[in-house]
């Protein structure tokens, strides 16, 4: 009997110590802030050409509204809308003291970014990952008292453009994954937006600044491949918003808000204004309908709603941050406040749905598919999708893994693997389980069948109760 215990020993050992394919896949998520989808049309884009054939590629993907720098990088790392994570501008504001921060001040702004959403660096360490970010926006704040392990935020005033910088900091990057053996990694870089706004998405030098973003993926992939990443890492490029141009030159009646009739700025206790095609205003005490009444229809590209009233699809409406009435333009347009103070060529800020707003998307690497162009999809849906890669428990969020999984070979992926593990654990204790059974049966009948023949013999029962001790020690 003892051999048979051996036996399932074992079994059970061979079935719970099998080799598992632990090697973890990792992920570095780059934005190149401004990157409508479009712009590989009119540049030759060669090492974004063979990022689709040796990866994935999308037709574009659709952001979140509101369609501007730090809320929808915020939804990148969260996966939440804006209403739900709460960053809901690029600039932090106090309407009690109306004083307002600007777009790089704000990122030192803790309690902005740090409102009960955790970005993916944070859920990633807690996991037991080590998560990185380089000049990415939210990466100077801390969250739950918690920071990126390894984070390099960029300098005031810095240059957006430099291509050096650009290949530095990608070495820098790639050095984090190979020697620091961090799992995540996420890289922004501030053009083509900066060259999308001063000169229109239409430019020849919008152009060059696509093709320097083409060397530079080039140069990532390469970079990559000399620090003996390609196995293991997965790069999946994006970016936060589009650009649109805007109508300059007399060609258009711009919107001005004090030109309207009957609105006045004195009805307001606090304006968002003069940054581009939105805006938000705080009416007075008692004066709300009176400010949105004087708005409403005053401009045929200028949209008014109050805040409860904002279309559903937007998103942008549970959150004690967004103002009682939200303003947006059409395309073209920007909203001026006293005066025209905006004078770029290109902008951002419009309705998800314009298609100038849609950025770009590819992903390649061993968890995804070669040579595959998939459909549009919502930027919320980057997160699930990069949890699912690295193998960790994803916080509530607004996107689905439904939506990207086709892209994925999933036999690639750690948390299939992980998953397949359990499948096969749990399938062999049942097969040694079932064994047991089967040997406890046995058994029992051939000692049952023993003790009868010997009670048959001697008349007696006094053996059973040593015969049965015996077996339960089985
Ligand atoms: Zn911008």
């Amino acid at each position: 009997m003892l051999w048979i215990a051996s036996l399932c020993l074992l079994l059970a050992a061979s079935v719970l110590g099998a080799p598992v394919n632990k090697e973890r896949q990792k992920v570095l998520l780059i934005s190149f802030d401004g990157f409508r989808w479009d712009y590989d049309r009119d540049v030759d884009t060669p090492n974004l050409d063979r990022m689709a054939k040796e990866g994935v590629k999308a037709l574009y993907v659709t952001p979140p509204y509101l369609t501007i720098t730090s809320p929808t990088h915020f939804t990148l790392l969260t996966g939440r809308y804006i209403e739900n994570h709460g960053v809901i501008h690029n600039m932090w504001f106090d309407t009690t003291t109306t004083e307002k921060r600007p777009y790089y001040q704000t990122q030192f702004v803790n309690e902005w970014w740090d409102n009960g959403t955790l970005p993916i660096w944070i859920t990633a360490q807690r996991q037991g990952l080590k998560a990185g970010s380089l000049h990415f926006p939210g990466t100077a704040s801390s969250y739950q008292g918690e920071v990126a392990m390894v984070r390099e935020v960029e300098p005031p005033f810095y240059n957006y453009k430099n291509e050096t910088a650009w290949k530095e900091n990608t070495d820098k990057v790639m050095h984090w994954f190979r020697d620091e053996d961090l799992d995540f990694i996420s890289m922004y870089f501030g053009e083509p937006d900066g060259t999308g706004h001063r000169y229109g998405p239409d430019s020849p030098e919008r152009r060059r600044m696509v093709e320097q973003v083409d060397r530079t993926l080039g140069y990532i992939r390469q970079s990559a491949e000399r620090h003996g990443l390609v196995d293991s890492l997965n790069i999946i490029v994006t970016a936060d918003h589009g650009m649109s141009t805007v109508y300059r030159n007399g060609l258009v009646e711009e919107i001005t808000l004090r030109k309207i009739p009957g609105f006045s700025f004195s009805d307001l206790s606090f304006h968002l204004v003069d940054f581009g095609p939105s805006g938000m205003l705080l009416p007075k005490p008692g004066k709300l309908e009176k400010v949105y009444n004087a708005l409403k229809g005053a401009h045929p590209h200028l949209y008014v709603f109050k805040k409860e009233e904002m279309p559903e699809r937007l998103h942008f409406t549970k959150n004690d941050r967004i103002l009682p009435i939200i303003l947006w333009a059409d395309p073209g347009y920007v909203i001026n406040g006293y005066f025209p103070v905006q004078f770029n060529k290109g902008e951002h800020g419009f309705d998800n749905e314009d298609m100038d707003m849609k950025p770009f998307f590819r992903a390649v690497g061993p968890a995804f598919h070669k040579n595959l162009e998939v459909g549009p999809f919502e930027t919320v849906n980057i997160y699930p999708l990069m949890c699912h890669i690295l193998g960790i428990r994803p916080e509530v969020n607004d996107g689905h893994l439904n939506a990207t999984k086709h892209m994925l070979v999933t036999s690639a992926t750690t948390q299939a693997a992980d998953e397949s593990t359990f499948d096969m654990t749990f399938t062999g204790l049942a097969a040694v389980a079932g064994f047991l059974v089967v040997v406890f049966i046995v058994m029992t009948s051939h000692i049952i069948l023993k003790n009868k023949r010997k009670i048959k013999r001697s008349g007696s029962s006094e053996h059973l109760p040593e015969e049965k001790t015996k077996q339960t020690t089985f």
